[in-house]
C-alpha cells in the first residue's frame, strides 16, 4: 500500500439551483478531505486505502462504492448499524465562500475506535509507506483515541506521517481546545499542510517563514506546506523553504483544491522515492509545481473527486 489515511467519509449537500417549482435543490456528493486526497493519489496510480466509518444506510453504500469506483480500498471501511452516516450542508457566501453544518447524533464516523484499529492497523497503516490522517477524527471521543491509536501504530512501524488539520470549526467545541488537539495531532507528523489562516491560527502569525519555523523546530516536522490559493504553495524542508507560484486557471469551484494539492505532493513525493532530508531545492521546488497543478485543475470543475485530473493533465502542464 502507498498511503493509508483514517478519517471521516460523510455526503454533502450543496446548493444546486432551484425546480421549476421554486424549491431549492441539492446536489449529494462524497465528501471527507482524507477520501479526496487517497482519490487523487489512486488517479496517479498510487495504492490507497481508507480506514473509517460509515452507517449501514444508503449514504453508508454510496460512499463505499464510490471508494471502490475510485480505486480505493476499502476494507477498512466499516459499516455499522447503531449510527447514521455523517451529513454536511454546505451554505454558499457571497463570495463563494463555502461553510457547513454537520448532521451527526453522533455520526458514524466519530464512533471509530482504538479497537477498531487493532483490527485493521497493523494489516492497513503497517504495510503502507505513508499514514494520512486529518483533524475531524480528533473532535471526539472515542474517535480521538482511535486517531492516536493509529498514529501509535503508524509511529511503531516506521512509516512518514503526513497530517491535514483543515481546521472546520463548526464541529470543535471550542477554538482553545482545537488547537491544543491539532498541535498534539503535530508531535506524531512528520509532513504537515496548512492554509496561511490555519498558520496564523496555531502560530499567531501568517509569516510563512517565520509560522512555518516556528512549527517545525517545535513539532520535529521535517516538512511543512501552505497552500496559497491562486498565489501557489510555500514549503519548509529543515532550513530551506522555497515559493512556487500558482499556474493561472479558470477557476469555478475551489472544493478539494487543498486536498487534491497535497495528493499531488505525496505522489511526487513517493516518486522521487527517497528521504525528505535527502530532497534537493530542486526537488521540492518542483514538488510544489506538481502539487500546484493539481490544486489549480480540481478548481476548473465542479465537486472535489469528479473534479480530480487525470496525470498525464498534469504531467502536460508540468513539463511546459
Ligand atoms: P486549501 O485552502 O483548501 O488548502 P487552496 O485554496 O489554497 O487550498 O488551494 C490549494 C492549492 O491549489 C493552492 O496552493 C494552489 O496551488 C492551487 N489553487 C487553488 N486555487 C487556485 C486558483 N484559483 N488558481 C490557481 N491555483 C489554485
Amino acid at each position: 500500500m502507498d498511503v493509508t489515511a483514517l478519517g471521516e467519509i460523510l455526503i454533502d449537500f450543496s446548493p444546486a439551483g432551484s425546480s421549476p417549482q421554486g424549491n431549492r435543490l441539492l446536489e449529494q456528493n462524497a465528501g471527507g478531505a482524507p477520501a479526496n486526497v487517497l482519490a487523487a493519489l489512486s488517479r496517479f496510480g498510487r495504492k490507497t486505502a481508507l480506514i473509517g466509518k460509515v452507517g449501514e444506510d444508503e449514504f453508508g453504500h454510496y460512499l463505499r462504492s464510490v471508494l471502490v469506483d475510485n480505486g480505493i480500498d476499502a476494507s477498512g471501511l466499516m459499516m455499522i448499524p447503531e449510527a447514521s452516516t455523517t451529513l454536511a450542508f454546505v451554505h454558499l457566501g457571497e463570495n463563494g465562500e463555502r461553510s457547513f453544518s454537520f448532521v451527526q447524533n453522533p455520526g458514524a464516523d466519530q464512533l471509530l475506535s482504538a479497537k477498531d484499529i487493532k483490527e485493521v492497523g497493523d494489516l492497513l497503516i503497517g504495510q503502507s509507506s505513508v499514514f494520512h490522517f486529518g483533524s475531524l477524527s480528533l473532535t471526539h471521543e472515542p474517535a480521538r483515541s482511535a486517531t492516536w491509536a493509529a498514529l501509535k501504530c503508524a509511529r511503531g512501524h516506521g512509516i512518514k506521517v503526513s497530517y491535514d488539520p483543515n481546521l472546520r470549526e463548526a464541529l470543535w467545541p471550542g477554538l482553545e481546545e482545537a488547537k491544543r488537539l491539532i498541535l498534539e495531532g503535530m508531535r506524531f507528523a512528520d509532513i504537515v499542510k496548512l492554509s496561511v489562516e490555519e498558520l496564523e491560527f496555531l502560530t499567531g502569525t501568517s509569516n510563512l517563514e517565520q509560522g512555518s519555523r516556528q512549527l517545525a523546530e517545535e513539532y520535529g516536522l521535517s516538512v511543512v506546506l501552505v497552500t496559497l490559493g491562486a498565489e501557489g504553495s510555500f514549503c519548509r524542508r529543515g532550513g530551506d523553504t522555497c515559493l512556487v507560484e500558482g499556474i493561472t486557471v479558470k477557476a469555478v469551484d475551489t472544493t478539494g483544491a487543498g486536498d487534491a494539492f497535497l495528493g499531488g505532493w505525496l505522489h511526487a513525493y513517493l516518486e522521487a522515492n527517497k528521504p525528505e532530508t535527502e530532497l534537493s531545492l530542486d526537488e521540492l521546488r518542483n514538488m510544489l509545481r506538481f502539487a500546484n497543478i493539481t490544486g489549480a485543475l480540481t478548481t476548473t470543475r465542479k465537486g472535489a473527486i469528479p473534479a480530480l485530473p487525470a496525470l498525464e493533465t498534469v504531467l502536460e502542464l508540468y513539463k511546459e
